[in-house]
Parts: C-alpha cells; sequence; structure tokens
C-alpha cells in the first residue's frame, strides 16, 4: 500500500539552484515553514555564474550570509580591464573608484554558491528539502497553486519524519517558481513569455593560474578583435574560467581538437592566453526568456525561471538575487499568511514594483548580448571603440564602474535597516 502524507506549509519553493536556495537562505529566520522541490540529486553545473555583485554583496550581509561565503573560500575581484587581441587596454575599471561598501565582486564556484545558501536554508528548524523529487503533479484552484504531489524516491535520504512514506502532497500559501528556464511552474499556470535565441553558443574551458598570472586585483581580463572575444576569468582556488563566443560551427573542433590546436584558436584571439593549458567545461547555447507576468494568484516567479538572459554581463543570478531581496521585502510576516488576499496582494506590488526595472535589465543585456554574439568584426571594432571612450572620460567611466557593480539601474540598492 502506498503511503502518503499531508504537508501544509506557509511558502513551497520549486526548484534548488542559485535562485530557489537563496530564497530558502533569505527565509531562514522569518518563522516561515518552508518546503522546497528540487528534481536532481547532482551538484549543480560548476561552470555557471560564480561572479555575485558588489551590490548582491550588501544584500547576503543583511541577510546574515555573506561571511559563510568567505568561510566556504569565497574570493574578491576588484575590476576589470577591456583589451584589443594584442593586449591595448581599451578600459580599465576598479571597484574601488566608487563609494560602495564592498568594492569588490566575490567570486565562488557556482555549486558553492548554491552549497552555502542551503547550508544556511537548514538552519530554520521548519525546512524541509526534497531531494530528489520532480514537481510535476500540480493541482491548480482560484487561489493559484493548491497543491503539490510528489513522490520520493525508494532508495537514499529522505527528509526527518518522512522515512515511510512514498507521496506527499504539499499544500502551500504561497509558491515560488524556481525551476530555470524551462520552469514546469511557469507552464502549469499558462505564463506566456518572449524568447529569443542567440546565435553563437559559448564554450566554458577551465585552466589552473601559473606563477606568471599572479594578478592581486583578480581582474577579468576580456580580448577583442577580428577574431572574436575571450574573457579570462577568476575561478576560486587557484584557477581561470575561459569564456569564448563560437559559431555552432565550431562546437566540433573545440570538442576534438588536442591542445596545441586549441592554444593555436586562443591565440588567434589573444595572444596573451596562449599559455594557458585549457581543460573543457561545457557548450552552452544561448538564450532570452522574459516572461510577461511573474505573479498568478499565490505563485511568483524567479530567477531564470522568468527572466533568463545572455551572460555577456554576468547577470542572470545576480539579476535573480537582487529581485529576491525585494521579494522578501514585501513578502506578509508569518502571522499573515493565512490570509490569501494579503498574499496575492503583496505578489502583485512585487511585481508592479520590480518588473519594469527587469524589463530594462533585459533589453540592456540583450543590447550586450547581441554584439558577443554577431561575431562581427566591424561590431567588435565599434565595441572596442566605444570601450576607448568610455576609459578617456572620467564620468563615462564612473557610470560604467557603477553599472557593473549593480548600482546603475532601476532595480536600486538595498534598503538600508
Ligand atoms: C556559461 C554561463 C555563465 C554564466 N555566468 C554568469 C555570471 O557570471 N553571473 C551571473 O549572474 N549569471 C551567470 N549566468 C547565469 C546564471 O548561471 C543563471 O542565471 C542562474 O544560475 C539561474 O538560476 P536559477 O536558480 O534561476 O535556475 P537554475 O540554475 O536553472 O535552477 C533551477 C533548478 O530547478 C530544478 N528544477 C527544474 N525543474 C524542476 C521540477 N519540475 N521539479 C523540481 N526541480 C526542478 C533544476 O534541477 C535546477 O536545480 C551564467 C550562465 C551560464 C550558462
Amino acid at each position: 500500500m502506498i503511503r502518503s502524507e499531508t504537508f501544509p506549509c506557509d511558502v513551497l519553493i520549486v526548484g534548488a539552484g542559485i535562485a530557489g536556495s537563496a530564497l530558502a537562505c533569505a527565509l531562514r529566520d522569518r518563522g516561515y515553514s518552508v518546503a522546497q522541490v528540487e528534481m536532481s540529486d547532482r551538484p549543480l553545473d560548476t561552470s555557471r555564474g560564480d561572479h555575485l555583485q558588489c551590490v548582491v554583496l550588501e544584500i547576503l550581509e543583511q541577510w546574515g550570509a555573506l561571511q559563510a561565503f568567505w568561510d566556504a573560500g569565497a574570493e574578491r575581484r576588484h575590476g576589470a580591464t577591456y583589451c584589443t587581441d594584442k593586449g591595448e587596454v581599451l578600459l580599465n575599471i576598479d571597484y574601488g573608484m566608487v563609494p560602495i561598501p564592498h568594492p569588490y565582486y566575490l567570486y565562488l564556484h557556482h555549486e558553492m554558491i548554491g552549497d552555502t545558501f542551503q547550508k544556511l536554508a537548514a538552519q530554520n528548524p521548519h525546512y524541509v528539502l526534497f531531494r530528489p523529487a520532480r514537481a510535476r503533479e500540480f493541482e491548480l484552484g482560484p487561489e493559484g497553486i493548491r497543491s503539490l504531489t510528489i513522490t520520493l524516491p525508494e532508495v537514499g535520504p529522505v527528509p526527518e519524519g518522512f522515512r515511510n512514506t512514498q507521496r506527499v502532497n504539499i499544500r502551500p500559501r504561497l509558491v515560488v517558481g524556481a525551476d530555470g528556464r524551462s520552469s514546469r511552474v511557469r507552464e502549469v499556470l499558462g505564463f506566456t513569455f518572449e524568447e529569443h535565441e542567440y546565435d553563437s553558443p559559448i564554450v566554458v574551458n577551465f585552466a589552473k593560474r601559473l606563477p606568471s598570472d599572479e594578478d592581486q586585483r583578480n581582474h577579468v581580463k576580456s580580448f577583442m578583435g577580428p577574431n572574436g572575444s575571450i574573457s579570462r576569468i577568476p575561478r576560486a582556488f587557484g584557477n581561470w574560467k575561459v569564456g569564448i563566443t563560437i559559431r555552432k560551427s565550431e562546437i566540433h573542433f573545440w570538442k576534438t581538437a588536442t591542445d596545441k590546436m586549441r592554444k593555436r584558436a586562443i591565440a588567434a584571439k589573444a595572444a596573451e592566453l596562449e599559455s594557458l593549458e585549457l581543460e573543457l567545461a561545457g557548450f552552452y547555447p544561448v538564450k532570452l526568456l522574459n516572461t510577461h507576468r511573474w505573479v498568478a494568484g499565490n505563485a511568483v516567479l524567479v530567477g531564470d525561471a522568468c527572466h533568463a538572459m545572455h551572460p555577456a554581463r554576468g547577470q542572470g543570478m545576480n539579476v535573480a538575487i537582487r529581485c529576491l531581496a525585494k521579494l522578501v521585502d514585501l513578502l506578509p510576516d508569518v502571522g499573515e499568511m493565512a490570509d490569501a488576499d494579503i498574499v496575492m496582494r503583496r505578489l502583485k506590488a512585487y511585481e508592479s514594483g520590480v518588473k519594469p526595472a527587469i524589463d530594462k535589465v533585459l533589453i540592456a543585456n540583450h543590447v550586450r548580448g547581441g554584439e558577443m554574439d554577431a561575431l562581427d568584426p566591424a561590431v567588435i571594432a565599434a565595441t572596442a571603440e566605444r570601450f576607448r571612450r568610455i576609459n578617456g572620460d572620467d564620468e563615462m567611466r564612473r557610470r560604467y564602474v557603477m553599472d557593473a557593480a549593480g548600482y546603475g539601474d532601476a532595480l536600486g540598492v538595498p534598503e538600508r535597516s
């Protein structure tokens, strides 16, 4: 006989990528009972976003989470340098140029960012993580999502209190769809969206830092020239991450190339990077996705589920966390969660207050993504020229730094308590 349990809770979070885990962390001392459902039992993909913006560090500090990231081995990056393929500096920025509390990015492997949030989330005595469990059997009602029924794995760990249980019917007051670009929550609620598939995928490689690579400022170094662009990005624990926009037809080359062939291809884009010993990490088709709405009744979408973007400006995960900070501030107190009207009104206030700013972020991101995607020497030369102009003008450079640090858009600065 199948043993089933009913599990009422304040908040159900579907997905435990960065967005879902960050939210579970942010809610840990608000008194809510939180159920989180994650279908994968594997670590998050290590090649994805690993740099947290200066403004996001303010949010982590407010959530009492920042120190846990340093303890997990996070490192600081102080700026970015853009060069021609020959190494001529086009634009050099340092976050120390602007008066902000944390004039540096924090970087840590993607899966370790997720794990750090998860460990903090588990401090909530009313937090239950169902993993692996796929969210697909939703019951809808006039209030939005009435329940989600999941099947627990026959083998492997199950949460305390669910030892001999096979099926759990989760009955939440509020649902957060943090289930990524192919969101099931988005699908069942019938959210419509616009999407754009970029032509050029990104190939990510890793490399060990050499003693000669030592750079105390830990800048991202991006090179652009007639053969395309390439970025050498600091990766924690003495490594680099190397991101290259390529044509689809080049995937075969990058899969099969010998070390010597790869070095030659890298040297054509940036002579300075020729000595890197690359290890192929993965290929990423790039998509923009923007839902027309974020909220339906008691349910809200967050992260890539509602705003996936080109990694050109390293924003997807950062924007998700900045939105979550606004969402968390607007959520009803635990005593008000039983009132479905209050829950819906707060979610609506979140959508109307924050979505317009994110629509603008997506447009700006798409412009930069489009420049990278084009792989057109004329477009690359125009971008290089724009960077030269910014570098030569103090006010433009200041604005560029504020924007890169996360303070330049309409999403604003976290409220200081
Ligand atoms: C190469 C690359 C580099 C990037 N670099 C940066 C960067 O430098 N800075 C930055 O800010 N962003 C960057 N990004 C983007 C960033 O990684 C993403 O925006 C972010 O990770 C999205 O997080 P998410 O939690 O919304 O979605 P996801 O990470 O996709 O997480 C969704 C989770 O939901 C789970 N799930 C899905 N469906 C179900 C279901 N039905 N039931 C249960 N669970 C489900 C999935 O298993 C997954 O764990 C990069 C992306 C790529 C590809």
